[in-house]
């Protein structure tokens, strides 16, 4: 038995499913989980001390690469004055400013330590900003596990959320309307018939967590149309593509002004930091100055903010984004050509640091589309790739993710990799 198969054992004993967050724990592509033991730049080392080319970067955050030096500093200069205080800092409020800076639409914002409290706060905002209960969001989005996102569509069209998590009451769900991404016809037909009582739209506006699927331009702009003419709060759930797509985010990509904006992984650099922000009148609700209740013990945390204002400093040097695009590039036509070169039936799809494997032919467009994706074929490629040390994520129904620490040079021996692994499919 290698270390990390005992190490999932003792861990099994102990915490429910050996993880401390179900997709760690490999359920979808079968295996024993590896352990990581430490991660630098592009690779981590998982406890048998094999290295692995890191395409997971934590699902997101490692966006500068793992332990970046500076960031290192900074959060060691930051735990060395204190590691939380429960009272405010000067560096919440610099942060909160640079946010704004890269993030127009965001006026102002209070920051959290998951996306999962970002967005939940985000929806209690907008309920009580419009006094209305419903909310729609879309199927395959992911907006973290608060109750009432933990929803499955209903049998027919229009109807309102079954809970998909057992534990969640029927009651707590009944007020969430889910719709297919990008159908732009039940959306009208949606809110021509309840949109004076939606209090909010919640999307991820480049879906990552149903793999990665493209709003069209139409569903967006009837998105904005639509909520802003029936008073609802539009809210662009940015956790995973904030930072991440574009140094803006997708708003900036879509040229759309949500009214509420929800952020996570990248900001905190690694850290446990999130955030959630925009319009001033609407903030303007929350407590102490409003009458919607939202606290954390832990917000703002000092050693979380240091990392994250280092990211996002990092992430501001001229070529950034231009780079990270430059190597999802060339990965995902590193794959493309290999899989090609098997006769694997394979697509790919990417924006800025964010990017979509599909065994399928041709690229989805909803969740319906993703769930006729080859997921067979998806495991044999993980492990084939696991086996010749390059992790992706364990899920195919998750975007994977690039950084700046991945060389031309460690894309180029993935792309390499990736032509023996798929030969072994074919
Ligand atoms: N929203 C989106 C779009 C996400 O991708 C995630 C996490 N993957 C969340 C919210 C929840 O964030 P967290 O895991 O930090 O609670």
């Amino acid at each position: 038995m290698n270390r990390n198969e005992q190490l999932f054992n003792r861990a099994k004993a102990i915490i429910p499913g050996g993880v401390n967050s179900p997709v760690r724990a490999f359920g979808s592509v079968g295996g024993v989980p590896r352990f990581i033991q430490k991660a630098q730049g592009a690779y981590v080392w998982d406890a048998d001390g094999q290295r692995y080319i890191d395409y997971v970067g934590s699902w997101g955050p490692a966006i500068v690469g793992h332990a970046h030096p500076e960031v290192i500093e900074a959060v060691r200069e930051a735990a060395l004055g204190g590691l939380s205080f429960g009272a405010p800092t000067e560096a919440e409020i610099v942060i909160a400013e640079e946010i704004a800076k890269i993030v127009p639409s965001v006026a102002q914002l209070r920051l959290v330590s998951s996306g999962t409290e970002a967005t939940m706060s985000a929806i209690r905002l907008a309920r009580g900003f419009t006094g209305r209960d419903k909310i729609i969001k879309f199927e395959g989005c992911y907006h973290g596990h608060s109750d009432s996102l933990l929803v499955k569509a209903g049998s027919g069209l229009l109807t309102f959320g079954n809970p998909s998590s057992a534990g969640v009451p029927a009651d707590f769900t009944k007020h969430t309307l889910v719709l297919s991404y990008n159908d732009v016809a039940q959306l009208e037909e949606t809110f021509a018939r309840i949109g004076d009582e939606i209090a909010c739209v919640i999307l991820e506006p480049f879906a990552g967590n149903m793999n990665l699927v493209r709003p069209s331009e139409a569903f967006v702009a009837a998105l904005r149309a639509l909520t802003e003419k029936h008073g609802a709060v539009l809210i662009y759930d940015e956790v995973m593509t904030g930072f991440r797509v574009a140094l803006g985010g997708a708003q900036s990509l879509h040229g759309i002004t949500p009214d509420l904006t929800t952020m996570g992984k990248v900001i905190g650099g690694g850290m446990p930091l999130a955030a959630f922000g925009g319009r001033a009148d609407i903030m303007a609700c929350i407590s102490p100055l409003g009458g919607v209740y939202q606290a954390g013990t832990l917000s703002g945390n000092p050693v979380a903010v240091a990392a994250g204002l280092k990211t996002l400093e990092i992430i501001q040097r001229p070529g950034f984004y231009e780079n990270l695009s430059a190597r999802t590039e060339q990965l995902t036509q590193g794959l493309q050509a290999a899989a090609d070169a098997a006769g694997v039936p394979f697509a790919t799809d990417f924006i800025g640091g964010m990017y979509g494997l599909y065994f399928a032919a041709t690229l989805p467009q909803s969740y319906a589309d993703m769930t006729r994706t080859d997921t067979e074929a998806f495991k044999r490629f993980f492990h084939g790739m696991l086996e010749r040390g390059v992790a992706f994520g364990p899920s195919a129904y998750e975007a994977c993710f690039m950084s700046a620490a991945h060389t031309p040079e460690l894309i180029d021996e993935t792309a390499a990799i990736a032509h023996q692994a798929f030969a072994a499919m074919a």
